[in-house]
């Protein structure tokens, strides 16, 4: 699937939030939106954008949510979709499946510094769930899953440098981390508190169901 390889602190700018999108260099002084006079949103006229009309508020946090996880319109839309069909809140369920894709787990359970990362690493054969090899980084994770870095010494060579750059392995409810066997377990499916992006989902279905 297509994906966006354009300069991506400009997102960050766009949405005026964080979307940690380049790991660890996210916290450092060297984040734009740490430096007021580039914390604006990026292009030549953003300081003459007026007021935002209801079709922008919702369309910001469309955007703001498929950035976060790093996909395109035509995925949101199945997203969306599958999410309408679940008996749950659809806004939930859209999270929900969002959150559950294996990039983010494999992100969320320290394996990789970003997305962005943890999705090279699931294309290149460097991570299995329940003991075989996945290549989709949308691969949608169940509870009970065991996510684990390949047991070959150029696979785990790379998550340890990977669990090094993070810092350290990030504690997550609905994941178990055992960092000395570079494994992740889903012993919960995630919760809303769980969803660390601070999005009114309600807003998204509002835009999305027209
Ligand atoms: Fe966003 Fe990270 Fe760039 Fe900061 S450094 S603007 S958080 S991607």
């Amino acid at each position: 699937m297509s994906r966006y390889i354009g300069p991506v602190c400009r997102l960050c700018r766009r949405e005026g939030i964080k979307l940690m999108l380049k790991g660890p260099r996210c916290e450092t002084a060297k984040c734009p939106m740490e430096k007021q006079w580039r914390s604006n949103p990026p292009g030549m006229h953003a300081w003459r954008r007026g007021k935002s009309s209801g079709y922008s508020i919702r369309l910001r946090e469309k955007q703001k949510v498929k950035r976060y996880y790093g996909i395109l319109e035509q995925g949101f839309r199945l997203y969306f979709r599958r999410a309408e069909r679940s008996k749950e809140n659809t806004g939930l369920a859209l999270l929900r499946l969002l959150e559950c894709r294996l990039d983010n787990v494999v992100c969320k359970g320290g394996l990789a510094p970003s997305r962005k990362a943890a999705r090279v690493m699931i294309r290149h054969g460097h991570i299995h769930v329940n003991g075989r090899r996945v290549d989709r980084p949308g691969y949608s994770v169940s509870q009970g899953d065991r996510i684990a870095v390949k047991n070959a010494e150029k696979s785990r060579k790379l998550a340890k440098a990977h669990v090094e750059l993070a810092g350290s392995l990030q504690p997550q409810s609905w994941l178990q981390v055992d960092a000395e066997k570079m494994e992740v377990t889903v012993v919960a499916m995630p919760s809303r508190e769980d969803v660390q992006i601070p999005v009114e989902e309600q807003l998204i279905v509002e835009m999305c169901s027209r």
